[in-house]
């Protein structure tokens, strides 16, 4: 409770005076599939034991929520793998009905959503991103090492029918997206779906090179431009995009682009890994271990005290570099942080 009254009066604010209101919450490092930017083919993943579980996310969930957090996604790996996953879901309804929860939402990679997109919206889903990278059935294979296109799309189908808005990610790659830009617009804009582009992260060893991968958004805006009328707009998340309206299709589209603009002033957010460890910066290290904090019995202020003395470590912004050669900064994976 005393940490609920401290919440509402000031909040998270960060030592570059940045309100953080936003808490990405992954609940799981496990995925049904290997997308080639996100991991390497012999992916190893971390002991049962090592992950918190569904009640020990949801302490922390709230916890968040009473120091002002006030938008909450939940992500992975694979968020929708994770066994009893509505659970949390349901237990976090509860902070949306009473109004301390703006948003509760999720990222996926939509190969489960058959099976899940109405409970999600009846726990008060209302938003979700899904990550689509082509519409090439054996360039999905491809690029997620086996997975079926045809499972995403029916997915896709399922949110809809849900009542759900759906964005859709798709991760910019070279000698891949330019051929079809133009083909993922349209297929976002003609069913109510906007479209974020995300310029790949240096995360984690992949077995590749990035370069060999990385296509630079600007570029890939020009092309855009070639086709379409952008018409920019200022809906800034607080995150590292920047939208535009396409004229002809009237529908959005983000620019994520950590490497050709840097946002990191406005950042807003902070992220939990699934086996509990803060991270205050998607690019830096600076970790903070609550799991070991809930585990040893610590007290509700104990942990808000832990996230507090963190948040005043946040990194000004993120040093990505890709370099030819050069090994990743980051040794974690986006499954891993939470993406
Ligand atoms: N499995 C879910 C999915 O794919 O949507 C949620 C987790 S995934 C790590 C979250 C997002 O991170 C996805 O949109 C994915 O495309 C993106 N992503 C993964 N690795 C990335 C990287 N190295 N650089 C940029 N985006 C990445
Ligand atoms: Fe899995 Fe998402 Fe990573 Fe692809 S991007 S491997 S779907 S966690």
């Amino acid at each position: 409770m005393a940490a609920q009254t401290q919440a509402r009066t000031c909040g998270l604010i960060d030592g570059f005076g940045r309100r953080v209101t936003y808490l990405r919450l992954s609940v799981t490092d496990r995925c049904d599939l290997r997308c080639v930017y996100c991991m390497s083919e012999d992916m190893s993943f971390r002991s049962r034991r090592d992950i918190l579980s569904l009640e020990e996310l949801a302490r922390l969930a709230r916890l968040f929520i009473a120091r002002g957090i006030d938008t909450l996604r939940i992500t992975g790996g694979e968020p929708l793998v994770r066994q009893g996953i509505l659970d949390l879901f349901k237990a976090l309804s509860e902070p949306l009905r009473d109004g301390s929860l703006h948003e509760l939402t999720l990222t996926t990679n939509g190969t489960q959503l058959p099976r899940f997109a109405e409970d999600l919206a009846r726990t008060g889903v209302r938003r979700i991103n899904v990550s689509l990278d082509t519409l090439d059935p054996e360039r999905f294979r491809t690029l997620t090492r086996g997975g079926s296109l045809a499972q995403v799309l029916d997915g896709l189908a399922a949110a809809r029918a849900a009542g759900l808005t759906v964005k859709l990610n798709a991760v910019a790659l070279k000698d891949g997206t330019e051929h079809e830009i133009h083909d993922l617009i349209a297929f976002a804009h003609e069913r109510d779906m906007a479209l974020s582009l995300i310029e790949t992260m240096p995360l984690g060893d992949i077995g590749a090179d990035r370069l060999d991968q990385y296509l630079p958004l600007n570029a890939l805006r020009r092309q855009i431009e070639q086709r379409w009328t952008l018409v920019d707009i200022p809906i800034r998340t607080g995150g590292q995009a920047c939208y535009a309206r396409i004229a002809e299709t009237g529908g959005l589209i983000g620019f994520i682009t950590p490497h050709t603009h840097n946002f990191c002033a406005d950042c807003n957010r902070v992220r939990v890994t699934a086996s509990g460890t803060l991270y205050t910066c998607l690019g830096q290290d600076d970790a903070t271990d609550l799991r070991a904090i809930l585990r040893v019995g610590g007290s509700d202020d104990d942990v808000v005290r832990v996230i507090d003395q963190a948040l005043g470590r946040k990194p000004k912004g993120h040093d990505f570099v890709l370099r030819r050669g050069t090994p990743p900064q980051i040794t974690r994976t986006m499954s891993e942080t939470g993406g």
